[in-house]
């Protein structure tokens, strides 16, 4: 037999979320009934944020929170290159203007100092990532919209449960948005929510994601339900069904496990490969607690790209997160180069996940440290 092939990431469906899957499919609800608004709840609560809103997918999320700060075309929004492109395109969906951060050296997270030179008239707000699952400097951002009125929308699709100032992510910034891939941290299939303590958001939110129809879908059936209603926005369906928000519930019981399983195994690489000669294993940063979506080293002497061959030849699935924006044909228009963004450039030359997720054994673990370090001792 083959040796199983190690994918970067996957997700833990067990029995007990089949089942509570199930149940939803008998019941009378199977979209936008009562399940819907018991995960948004509970993810809400779970991240000290007074509102969610579920939604297909994190890519709708980052959408409706552009489309809900209701800018004038041509506003311009900075973010980080260093990024899944899905950040930078909500952007452009809204007809305002990505302006990009170069990262931070260590954490590859949006360099403040670097935001602030970005800055002009038309700045209109700030889209930060946690990259792999590490909060970025917020306190320095939040200072940096304060001082220039601009709003602060966060991309924490690879940061759910991660903390800040022993503080969980999802009340820092306007609007916090979160992705249920199952390479993420808990899954819905596909899923996405918007959270936000501003009551004004959550109600355009709840509109946009409903065709910008002004009463809820429960109100639309029944026996008392009118026939009338109208339409506010113009807005796309982006609703998530009642058996994937029962998924989610399910899989939300078990997050901090899975975190703590994320974490033994980020500590197993990093106990195993800091000091190595010829890589760089991630930087934590002090008053942050990370989610380890992702465990990204960096290949120093040793070509990247000869590396990637070699892991993929015994079975071992690393990736490459991420490829920035300026590097893809559809991209090209904007007129971003690489020399613009030196650390963002040099960082994705020599980037490498390594698979993290929580049913990685500990032998598949092992195999792999091995693995890293016998490839790089030919280097
Ligand atoms: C996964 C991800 C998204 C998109 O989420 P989907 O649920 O796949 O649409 C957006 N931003 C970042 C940083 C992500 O990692």
């Amino acid at each position: 037999m083959d040796t199983e092939y190690i994918p970067y990431g996957k997700q833990a469906i067990a029995a007990d979320d089949i089942r509570a899957v199930a149940t939803v499919l008998e019941s009378d609800w199977i979209t936008t009934g009562p399940k819907v608004k018991e995960f948004e709840e509970a993810v809400a609560r779970y991240c000290n944020a007074t509102y969610g809103i579920a939604v297909s997918s994190g890519t709708a999320a980052l959408d409706m929170a552009i489309q809900a700060l209701g800018l004038a075309p041509g506003s311009e929004i900075i973010t980080t290159p260093f990024t899944f492109i899905a950040t930078i395109n909500s952007i452009l969906f809204n007809n305002c203007i990505p302006v990009l951060a170069d990262i931070d050296s260590e954490t590859y997270n949006i360099n403040p100092a670097s935001v602030r030179k970005k800055i002009t008239p038309k700045t209109k707000a700030l889209l930060y990532v946690n990259y792999a699952g590490q909060p970025c400097n917020i306190e320095e951002l939040q200072k940096i919209a304060q001082e220039h009125r601009l709003f602060l929308i966060e991309d924490s699709a690879q940061a759910l449960g991660a903390e800040y100032n022993d503080q969980k992510i999802g009340s820092f910034a306007d609007m916090t948005v979160l992705s249920f891939h199952p390479v993420k941290h808990i899954t819905t299939g596909e899923g996405g929510m918007v959270l936000t303590n501003n009551k004004e958001f959550d109600h355009t939110l709840r509109l946009l994601r409903n065709h910008g129809i002004n009463k809820e879908v429960q109100e639309r059936f029944g026996p008392q339900a009118e026939w009338s209603y109208d339409v506010l926005h113009l807005a796309r369906n982006y609703r998530l069904t009642d058996f994937q928000s029962a998924l989610g519930l399910s899989q939300l019981a078990k997050l901090d496990g899975f975190i703590q399983q994320r974490e033994t195994i980020a500590w197993r690489y990093t106990a195993a490969l800091q000091g190595h000669p010829h890589l760089r294993v991630p930087i934590v940063r002090e008053k942050v607690r990370h989610a380890w979506h992702l465990y990204p080293i960096l290949i120093g002497n040793y070509e990247r790209d000869l590396f990637f061959k070699k892991m993929r030849e015994n079975g071992i699935g690393v990736n490459v997160h991420h490829i920035p924006a300026y590097e893809f044909t559809y991209h090209k228009r904007f007129g971003w180069k690489a020399e613009d963004y030196p650390i963002t450039h040099r960082t994705f030359k020599s980037i490498i996940s390594l698979p993290i997720y929580p049913s990685l054994s500990t032998k598949q673990q092992e195999f792999i440290i091995q693995t890293v370090k016998r490839i790089l001792h030919d280097a």
